[in-house]
């Protein structure tokens, strides 16, 4: 797909949203459907043959009597918020380019602060969980980059208070045209940390471009090529052709994050980073998008609070 029908492709109008997932009943039948594609499956045992304890909405299997919910055991279990609520965000989430921020999301659905922020993160845990273990391959670029903690009137407070993180993007060989990315938190630009991510996310035999700052040779540890081009004005001193990509999309997630997302916690980046990471590893797809994140969000375990303001996670 070129750049152009990228842009163009039809997506998921508003009002075909709304068609397909603007009632109630319509979100709880599109849910049953993509857990239970085939009918009621007892998540104790595995049997089909249940009864209905309608006034609860519970399935009480017929062989081990187990009682469930169609949300129990997943992200949205005992959720107190519509699910027209939940769908909406996720909507929201994965259709537009630049995703939203807790505050717009608010506005956008018409719930409180916290219960947005809350959807928002339980939603962007989910794109970052499904990512792990997704391989890149072929000829990749990596730049190093850091994020969040810029304090507007309070210069010099330095690399304390950024997260650093890697770009890689997934090349084609011959145009070097971006198939996909990779933003993966770091705890520093270190050796260890380079070869800890490439053994789990690139492929042995990768080719690994680079400007050359030295914690990427690192990369060979994991069986990956490393090519360190240096442009004759420093590391950062020209935008070498060969890092076209990973300077232009790292470009435009730092104004996706300056316009959207006014500060982003630190222990909350690798978070914000997947959400990035998934739209644009998915941009060919924008018309099932709703589906598919709301399928992986019902193989997601339910996730409390206290773990969603904890949770840091590095890829
Ligand atoms: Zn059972």
């Amino acid at each position: 797909m070129s750049r152009d029908s990228i842009q163009f492709q039809k997506g998921l109008s508003l009002p075909e949203f709304l068609e397909h997932y603007g009632s109630e009943q319509q979100c709880y039948d599109a849910l049953f459907k993509l857990r239970w594609p085939d009918g009621f499956v007892c998540p104790n045992c595995g049997n089909t043959t249940h009864c209905r304890i309608t006034s609860r909405k519970v399935y009480q299997c017929n062989r081990c009597h187990h009682q469930t919910t169609l949300t129990s055991g997943t992200l949205f279990a005992s959720t107190k918020l519509p699910l027209t609520k939940w769908f909406l965000a996720i909507y929201f989430l994965t259709q537009r380019k630049t995703g939203l921020s807790a505050l717009q999301l608010k506005r956008a659905i018409g719930v409180s602060y916290n219960t947005a922020w809350k959807l928002k993160h339980k939603l962007m845990q989910v794109m970052l969980e499904h990512q792990k273990g997704e391989m890149l391959t072929g000829r990749i670029e990596m730049d190093d980059a850091y994020i969040g903690g810029e304090r507007p009137g309070k210069p010099g407070r330095g690399a304390r208070h950024k997260a650093p993180f890697i770009a890689v993007v997934e090349t084609e060989e011959e145009t070097h045209r971006p198939q996909r990315m990779q933003l993966r938190a770091v705890k520093g630009f270190r050796s260890c940390e380079i070869e800890r991510y490439a053994s789990a996310n690139l492929s042995p035999g990768c080719r690994v471009v680079s400007d050359g700052l030295v914690c990427f040779t690192a990369v060979e540890k994991a069986g990956c090529r490393h090519v360190g081009i240096v442009s004759a004005g420093g590391r950062k001193g020209v935008e070498h052709p060969s890092f076209k990509w990973v300077n232009t999309l790292l470009g435009n997630i730092k104004n996706a994050i300056t316009g959207t997302l006014h500060s982003v916690s630190l222990k909350h980046v690798p978070r914000y980073l997947a959400e990035f990471e998934y739209r644009f590893n998915r941009r060919y797809r924008l018309g099932d998008m709703v589906e598919r994140l709301t399928s992986v969000a019902l193989r997601t375990p339910p996730m409390p609070y206290r773990l969603l303001r904890m949770a840091e996670i590095y890829g």
